[in-house]
């Protein structure tokens, strides 16, 4: 007997058929002897049904009431899965995270998860009870609704499954696992057996959604057998799906590229004519943080005639704020002027195997200007390359990177 913590997604219960089809995935695992924990999403669309609601009533939603009004989409859905679980003879229980007490920091929209009373799931669970979860939700200290963030079910399912030491963490979505890149943008992108939490986490940073950023740092830090499989094909005939691993545990020799990962989520500022001089970085940057601005990649190009240009990414959410400080920095350090662009997106080709392999980033740029697209910035770290290009070009950008690095070939 296991005790595995099964998380479905919005598609996978996107519907009344849809949920009775989990109902009898989780009654198959029943059947067989295991315990089972079930984390679930709000059904598909939902979220962000509740989320456009709220706007209508203040433009920036007041994110308490948020918080209170985006965590009922997973409310709903505890419920009907209970019931469809009933209905076919199993029996279960559903969970509010604050029933659960899946504690959380105060930050609303955005709350991490502090810590989780694992005792009320533990007692149903060996009365032979499913416990029932809704994902994406907490409590604060003071007992105030919580959300974890767009895509957060992921990370409840993670910490619950952390929580309870249990043996696996099955993500059911949508598709089979996770691919070489996004299979909705390149239809050749091929499912990947295991991919390191290293390598999962860049991918996750860097855009690829099929499972939110901070279950993946989770699942590392707590050592969860984390699996992704898809809820859709039929029951007996699931594939295996990904497994998301530890570097050791993979024993084939690694390709050198595992993935390409892009967003289309930042924005692109350019002060030009900086005087060239100590502290100016910290001038441009420091309004920029006090603003709670998030910075991703920055470039200072080498001065001449001393002044210089400096150039860095903003979330595409924040574009019009930042603009707006740095039209006042510009002043301030007697920059000639601001330029933003926010119609960019960042492509990343991310691997292990770059630690051990020579030109990867001669390989990507040739590739791009190949197609004649242009590099705009550029950001690298141990494991991933990235580069900023216009957005028009993403798609084939991701494409031809796909084919170059033989991503659609079975590795030999
Ligand atoms: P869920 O609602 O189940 O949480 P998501 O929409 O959050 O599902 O995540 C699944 C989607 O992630 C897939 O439909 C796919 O389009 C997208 N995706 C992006 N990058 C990848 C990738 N590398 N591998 C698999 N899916 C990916
Ligand atoms: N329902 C939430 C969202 O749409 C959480 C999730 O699906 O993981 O972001
Ligand atoms: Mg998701």
């Amino acid at each position: 007997m296991a005790l595995i913590v099964q998380k479905y997604g919005g598609t996978s219960v996107g519907s009344p058929d849809r949920i009775k089809n989990v109902a009898r995935r989780v009654a198959s695992w029943r059947a067989k002897g295991h315990q089972v924990v079930v984390v679930v999403s709000a059904m598909s669309g939902e979220t962000n049904r509740l989320i456009a609601l709220a706007k209508e009533m203040q433009a920036n939603p007041d994110s308490r009431e948020l918080d209170v009004i985006a965590s009922t989409g997973e409310q709903v859905t505890i419920g009907l899965l209970s019931m469809a679980l009933m209905g076919i003879g199993v029996k279960a229980r559903s969970y509010t995270g604050g029933q659960v007490r899946v504690l959380t920091d105060s930050a609303f929209t955005k709350a991490r998860i502090v810590s989780i009373d694992e005792a009320n799931i533990k007692r149903d669970l060996d009365k032979g009870f499913v416990a029932v979860v809704a994902g994406f939700q907490g409590v604060d200290e003071q007992g105030n609704i919580t959300t974890l963030g767009r895509g957060g079910s992921d990370t409840s399912a993670v910490a619950i499954a952390a929580a309870l030491k249990a043996d696996e963490c099955q993500i059911y979505t949508d598709v089979d696992g996770v691919y070489t890149t996004d299979p909705r943008i390149v239809p050749e992108a091929r499912r990947l057996e295991s991919i390191t939490f290293e390598e999962m986490m860049e991918m996750a940073s860097l855009g690829s959604k099929v499972l939110q950023i901070r279950s993946v740092e989770f699942a590392g830090k707590y050592k969860v057998k984390l699996r992704v499989l898809s809820s859709l094909e039929e029951l007996g005939k699931e594939g295996p799906g990904t497994l998301i691993t530890v570097e050791e545990d993979i024993m084939m020799e690694q390709p050198t590229i595992s993935g390409i990962a892009f967003n289309r989520d930042e924005a692109k500022l350019t002060v030009l004519g900086v005087p060239d001089r100590p502290g100016i970085a910290y001038q441009i940057l420091g309004p920029v943080a006090e603003a709670n601005i998030d910075v991703d990649m920055i470039i200072q190009n080498v001065g001449h005639d001393g002044s210089t240009d400096f150039s860095f990414t903003v979330p595409r959410s924040e574009f019009a704020k930042a603009t707006a400080i740095l039209e006042q920095v510009k002043g301030h350090v007697g920059a000639r002027q601001v330029t933003g662009d926010n119609k960019i997106a960042k492509v990343s080709v991310v691997g292990v195997g770059m630690r051990s392999h020579v030109g990867i980033a001669s390989k990507m740029f040739r590739t791009l200007a190949e197609e004649g697209i242009n590099i705009q910035m550029i950001s690298t770290s141990e494991i991933k390359i990235s580069v900023v290009i216009d957005e028009k070009y993403l798609e084939l950008a991701v494409r031809v990177l796909h084919k170059a690095f033989d991503l659609d070939q079975v590795p030999a």
